[in-house]
């Protein structure tokens, strides 16, 4: 993450006044801001606190990094609409903020599949309900053809398709410098 964002940093919400200032706003709406959510901003990832990540683990830590690092990347390529479509609840950016989503819970999916050989029907309806429901915002409430996306892109997956940590950086084998991608 390093290599392609020279900015990047691990950091804790409670150790963070800005994250406590945005949780104290947020807290009418989310209450779980502080303590359930992992959230980019200013090119870092602010995980909730280092006891939330000690109860994770490595492996939901290894794969919160991979789709906070794709939010990360997408953000540094489209810098404007990425940090708007999350600041605004209108219907436009919601509609962005799902696209941000889908690419980010792609890779939650595709680490699944490295990890596992296979991507359980639990972590596909979770992903889902993030979508429908409220933890952003309704941001997507048409479940029938999110699940269909969801089966075609578990498909991809499995066929090799689409692969991580990055659709625009292969594994150690590319860096922004040579990559032939724009
Ligand atoms: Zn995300």
């Amino acid at each position: 993450m390093q290599q392609h964002l020279p900015r990047f940093q691990m950091c804790y919400k409670n150790e963070s006044r800005w994250q406590k200032l945005i949780g104290w706003l947020l807290w009418p709406i989310n209450r779980t801001y502080m303590t359930q959510y992992t959230t980019v901003m200013f090119g870092k990832v602010y995980f909730p606190s280092r006891e939330q990540m000690a109860n994770w683990g490595p492996s939901q830590v290894y794969s919160t990094l991979r789709h906070e690092f794709v939010h990360l990347m997408d953000a540094k390529r489209f810098p404007l609409w990425f940090e708007l479509s999350y600041l605004f609840l209108l219907p436009i950016g919601l509609t962005f903020r799902a696209y941000w989503e889908w690419r980010g819970y792609t890779q939650t999916l595709l680490v699944e599949y490295e990890q596992t050989g296979s991507i359980s029907p639990n972590t596909k309806t979770y992903i889902l309900n993030r979508f429908v429901g409220a933890d952003y915002g309704w941001m997507f409430p048409f479940r029938k053809p999110l699940e269909r996306w969801m089966e075609h892109t578990c498909q991809h997956i499995q066929d090799g398709i689409i692969t991580g940590p990055y659709p625009y950086c292969a594994w150690g084998k590319e860096t922004p410098s040579n990559s032939t991608h724009s």
